[in-house]
Formats: structure tokens, C-alpha cells, sequence
């Protein structure tokens, strides 16, 4: 698709939103087909028939009387807030290419601020894991980057100090074009940490392509190939032809977080960076962006305080 009409392809407007996911029982109703695509079966007992429960979101066999959440195991598990608040966070969420801060989403659900920042780092959450589960393959553009400085030239560059460092990865076709793209955060840049980030995210047989920094060879083991270009540093390296994805999303995605999160942690840079991307990867459908979170969602497990928040967990 051509970069014009991806920028001018239509979206899910509020009114066909409302129309589709404005009501409470419209929105359990999506999510039931989402848990059990065949139609509802007893957890219990395996038998189709039940109601549900007036008031909750909970469903009951008619035959042996089980009572089955249907939010149970998904990100929406034991949630206060009503779905139609969930949907139209997601609806909120989805579009906007530089995000959506708490701060706004407070304001526009009518949340208060704890309640925002949950949603909005449960659903980033989703989002992480619902692109875990497609490795990039074919070509990939690799880069090292760091969020809190700039990469090219002075003292700012590669290893500083207060630096975190994440790899940007970008798929392009035979011809140049990026289909998708990810970016994850790493312990640093050796030849091990490389190669763990590419058993997870990079489909075997993938060639990479990066510049001559010592711990891409590592992708090798993973059963990708490496093709090293030598650019020779410093400024000039970014205008290399191979590289124009990699650095302009790259500069894409700073520019996003700066404009639009004020103080964003580190420790939840991943995050920030998955949100970025997941939404890159889908821009080709706008129109899906919404039941396709709200998928994803469903099909995330719950999160726990403890881990929304990272505490206890290292780095
Ligand atoms: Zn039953």
C-alpha cells in the first residue's frame, strides 16, 4: 500500500464504535465470541446451553449450574471498571500514531489516575505479547539504539552512561519496503544477549543486515545469516541506503515518546517502544485495530500489581 493511502484510509469512527461496542452487553457479547469462537461450552461439564448472570459478567450451564467468568485468564480478569470502559480505552489507545498518555485517557474515560495508568500499561502489556508471537523473518534491518541520548556522535554514543540500550529491528522486503518492525530492550550489546534476542524474535533463516558492531554476528546462532555493513560511524552512517528504515523509525518512535510522555521510566521503556511498534505493524488496517486489540486482550493473561509494575524483577 502506498504511503498516501495508508495515511488516508479510514479508521473506526466514534459513531460506528458506539454503534458496535457502546453498550455493556454489546461488549460481553464481543468478547464471548472472542473466548469461544464455536459458542460457549460448559468448562464444567462441556455442554452449550446457559445464561447469563444478570448484573456480572458471568456465565451459567443450565445443566450443571458451573458458573464461568468471562473474564477469567484474560487481561480483563477481576476488573472494576465495566468493559464499555475497557473498549472505548482501546478505542482511544488505538489510533493515535504517537500514543496516548494516562494523563489524556484519565481525562477522557473519566478514570481516576491509578485507574489510568493500569489500563493503559495492561493494554501495552497485550500488545507485547500478542507480537511475541510472530518473529520478523526474510530481510531484517538491525540497529543498536539507546532511549535517553543520542546514538550518533560526541560523547552520547554507543555504551554512555544512564543509556538504556534496545535493539530496533525493521523487516523489509526484497525491495526495500518495511513490513513490521520491533524493538526490545536488552542487558547490552554482546554477542549473547544478540543471539538470546534473535531465538525469540527472529525467524530461522532470517539475514540480517546491521553495521559492523561485534555482537550482531551473534544472531548467527539462531540459524539467521549476517550480512555486516561497514558505514564507518559517525554521522555520514545514517544517510546509508540500508539503513534509511532502521533510523527513520528510530527517529520516529523518539520523537513520539518525547512528545507525547513526559517522565517515562525506563523500566517500562519496553512497553512504550512494543506500543509503538505493534501499532506500525498493523497500519495497513486501520479499520481492524480495535476487535484486533480487544483479541488480543482477551487472549492475554491477567497481570498481577506486582508484575504490571516490574517490582522483583530484574533490571
Ligand atoms: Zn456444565
Amino acid at each position: 500500500m502506498a504511503k498516501n493511502a495508508i495515511q488516508f484510509q479510514p479508521g473506526m469512527s466514534l459513531p460506528a464504535f458506539l454503534e458496535r461496542y457502546g453498550t455493556e452487553a454489546q461488549c460481553r457479547e464481543a468478547l464471548m465470541r472472542m473466548r469461544w469462537p464455536g459458542g460457549f461450552r460448559c468448562p464444567h461439564c462441556g455442554y452449550a446451553g446457559h445464561c447469563q448472570l444478570r448484573g456480572r459478567p458471568v456465565l451459567q450451564c443450565i445443566r450443571c449450574k458451573h458458573q464461568a467468568s468471562l473474564t477469567a485468564g484474560t487481561l480483563f480478569a477481576r476488573t472494576h471498571l465495566p468493559l464499555r470502559i475497557w473498549f472505548l480505552a482501546i478505542y482511544l489507545l488505538t489510533p493515535h500514531k504517537n500514543g496516548i498518555s494516562a494523563l489524556s485517557l484519565r481525562r477522557q474515560l473519566g478514570v481516576n489516575a491509578n485507574t489510568a495508568w493500569l489500563i493503559k500499561h495492561k493494554l501495552m502489556q497485550a500488545m507485547i505479547e500478542r507480537d511475541d508471537t510472530k518473529p520478523l523473518a526474510g530481510i531484517v534491518q538491525l540497529d543498536d539504539a539507546y532511549w535517553g541520548g543520542e546514538r550518533h556522535g560526541g560523547s552520547t554514543g554507543r555504551g554512555s552512561p544512564g543509556k538504556t540500550p534496545f535493539v530496533a529491528a525493521v523487516q523489509i522486503t526484497a525491495e526495500g519496503f518495511p513490513m513490521a518492525m520491533r524493538m526490545d530492550v536488552v542487558p547490552g550489546f554482546r554477542k549473547t544477549a544478540l543471539a538470546q534476542w534473535a531465538q525469540r524474535h527472529l525467524a530461522p533463516g532470517t539475514a540480517v543486515v546491521s553495521d559492523g558492531l561485534n555482537c550482531f554476528p551473534g544472531v548467527t546462532t539462531a540459524d539467521c545469516t549476517h550480512v555486516p555493513l561497514v558505514t564507518g560511524g559517525g554521522p555520514a552512517s545514517v544517510a546509508h541506503p540500508m539503513f534509511q528504515w532502521v533510523n527513520t523509525v528510530l527517529g520516529n518512535v523518539k520523537n513520539a515518546l518525547h512528545g507525547t510522555y513526559h517522565a517515562l521510566k525506563p523500566k517500562y521503556l519496553q512497553r512504550y517502544l512494543s506500543e509503538f511498534c505493534y501499532r506500525f505493524n498493523r497500519r495497513f488496517k486501520l479499520q481492524d485495530l480495535i476487535p484486533r486489540l480487544i483479541y488480543a486482550a482477551a487472549h492475554t493473561p491477567p497481570l498481577p500489581y506486582r508484575l504490571l509494575t516490574l517490582d522483583g524483577l530484574a533490571g
